[in-house]
């Protein structure tokens, strides 16, 4: 994802280069369907300092799917290799497959200044948050109705009637685990929820506590004054 840099990168939300920050865990859940891949593509298009986590997964990939860009296509031998070898950040087991975050290009962007996001589940979701607080913002996407919701898991018409099914009855499931997350986003409309989820990150971006060099920065300016 992001190579691993000696230099102290500039935080592009403040005019001065002298304030850094360390890069944070952009989490997005939501059940399959809520429009979650779709919000986090424009997020990454309208944003050039956040990059995608890319996953590892066993499911075998959908039609159009990139093996290295949506996923780390991988059997059960592989996973299990990363799993115990410690190079997974985090994993769970969802509909039969297991997922998993690489701990490397995560530990290297945040270090770096960068922030990553992630399209993981609940479980990751608590995982990443036990193991690294204060670097972690969640946010939990809601379909705007059920009815919404089964129609779009029919129309994106790529998994079979009975994995919809499955999907289906495990909304309610994944839905139930919102009030673990910082910020909830209803996606009515495209639009609008992008802009929302831009402004959570621009204004996370700005905490206090992120911003390394910051007492530097206004004692030089009270230096001045
Ligand atoms: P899908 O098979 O539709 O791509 O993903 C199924 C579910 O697995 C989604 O809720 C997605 O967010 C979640 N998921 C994808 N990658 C990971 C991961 O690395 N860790 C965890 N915990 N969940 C993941």
């Amino acid at each position: 994802m992001t190579a691993k840099s000696q230099e102290t990168p500039a935080n592009p939300s403040l005019a001065d280069p002298h304030i850094v920050r360390r890069g944070l865990l952009f989490i997005v859940s939501s059940p399959s369907g809520a429009g979650k891949t779709t919000l986090a593509r424009r997020l990454l298009a309208a944003d050039s300092n956040i990059a995608m986590s890319v996953s590892v997964t066993t499911r075998a990939p959908r039609p159009g799917e990139r093996n290295g860009i949506d996923y780390h296509f991988v059997d059960r031998d592989a996973f299990e290799i990363m799993k115990t070898r410690g190079d997974l950040l985090e994993w769970a087991r969802v509909f039969d497959n297991h997922y998993g975050t690489p701990r490397a290009p995560v530990e290297d962007a945040i270090h770096a200044g960068k922030d990553v996001l992630f399209d993981i589940d609940w479980q990751g979701a608590q995982q990443l948050s036990e193991k690294m607080q204060g670097d972690v913002v969640r946010v939990f996407v809601l379909p705007p109705s059920g009815g919404i919701l089964e129609q779009r898991l029919k129309t994106r018409a790529q998994d079979s009637d009975e994995t919809v099914a499955r999907r289906m009855a495990a909304a309610s499931a994944e839905i139930s685990h919102w009030p673990e997350y910082d910020y909830v986003i209803v996606n009515s409309d495209l639009e609008q929820s992008t802009g929302a989820l831009h402004a959570i990150l621009t204004a996370e971006r700005l905490k206090r506590e992120r911003l390394l060099g910051l007492s530097e920065f206004v004692r030089d300016l009270q230096a001045m004054l």
